[in-house]
């Protein structure tokens, strides 16, 4: 593994002022740290974010708050989350193991890499990873890739499944960075791969994922579903989040929600970051 330097930020200014090129941040490390091991990712520096003052979980006024630090295990245990978004508790409870969830950030969560092997084997070309030099898995072992969405660049998909939760339930995604804070309702976090597969997300350098809000839940059933190979942790092959809104009997059809609309905020109030 490449020599790289380690600081811890006290908030999540010191994180983002303290950002050079070659810096990552670092959540729970259970990706970022197998592909520093595995040598696709190289950072010169690591910056730990997972213990900043982000780990609350709380309604403020009617929509929930929840810090980019709160871990998986906390997230999907939590009374507000199981009662009101039984849909993401199950969502991240289908997730990895016990073990990495009790280690896992939410905005780790949502910033994880594909698991394409091509791109995890720094001995096979991958458009992901090295901009240009192919893309063996169209040819090759795609069974965990995407049937839709894909480009003749890329054909990977995003593993976590806290984001498909999240983009049925309209969440916005409050970011800082050395421009300033910004707001992105989800789906719009993520991109297609496009001729740009290396870009995994709209995020540029340095911004930093500071906490999700929720907008109260639609008053009908929901559920998440995933299909994978085993039923101990494994990826999915495909999942869906479903909600309904019931009134009256009839459920209402929704209107999409201003997917991938990013405006600028003050992300850096989101309540509910501080411990709850
Ligand atoms: C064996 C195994 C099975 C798994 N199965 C599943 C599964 O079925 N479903 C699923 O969804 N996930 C699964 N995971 C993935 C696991 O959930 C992720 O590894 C985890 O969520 C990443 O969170 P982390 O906090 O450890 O992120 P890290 O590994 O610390 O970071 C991941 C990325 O996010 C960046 N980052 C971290 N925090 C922030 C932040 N606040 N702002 C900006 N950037 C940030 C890092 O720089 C890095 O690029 C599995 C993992 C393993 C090892
Ligand atoms: S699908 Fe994407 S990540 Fe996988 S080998 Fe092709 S370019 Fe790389």
């Amino acid at each position: 593994m490449k020599t790289f330097s380690y600081a811890r930020a006290h908030d999540a200014a010191e994180a983002v002022t303290g950002f050079t090129p070659g810096t990552m941040y670092l959540g729970g490390g259970t990706n970022l740290v197998d592909l520093m091991r595995l040598g696709v990712a190289v950072p010169d520096r690591l910056v730990d974010v997972s213990r900043l003052p982000l780990d609350g979980i709380g309604f403020a006024g009617e929509t929930l708050h929840i810090g980019a630090a709160v871990r998986n295990s906390d997230l999907a245990a939590h009374p507000l989350v199981r009662t009101r978004y039984p849909m993401l508790a199950r969502a991240v409870l289908a997730g990895a193991s016990g073990q990495i969830r009790n280690m896992a950030t939410v905005g780790g969560n949502l910033l994880q890499r594909t698991r394409c092997p091509y791109f995890q084997d720094i001995s096979r070309p991958c458009n992901k990873r090295q901009p240009g030099s192919g893309c063996p898995a169209i040819e090759g072992d795609h069974s965990n890739l995407a049937i839709i969405g894909h480009s003749d660049h890329c054909v990977a998909t995003h593993p976590s499944d806290m984001a498909v939760a999240l983009a049925a339930l309209d969440a916005n995604v409050y970011v800082t960075g050395p421009a300033g804070d910004r707001v992105i309702t989800m789906p719009g976090l993520h991109r297609l791969p496009g001729d740009t597969p290396e870009r995994d997300t709209i995020l540029e350098p340095g911004e930093l994922i500071i906490g999700v809000e929720l907008p109260p839940p639609p008053p009908g059933p929901s559920s998440y579903r995933k299909v994978r190979e085993r039923a101990s942790y494994a990826f999915a092959l495909v999942s869906v989040a479903a909600l309904l809104d019931v009134a009256d009997e009839l459920i209402r059809p929704r209107l999409p929600a201003h997917h991938g609309v990013s405006k600028r905020g003050h992300a850096g109030q989101l309540p509910g970051a501080a411990p709850a």
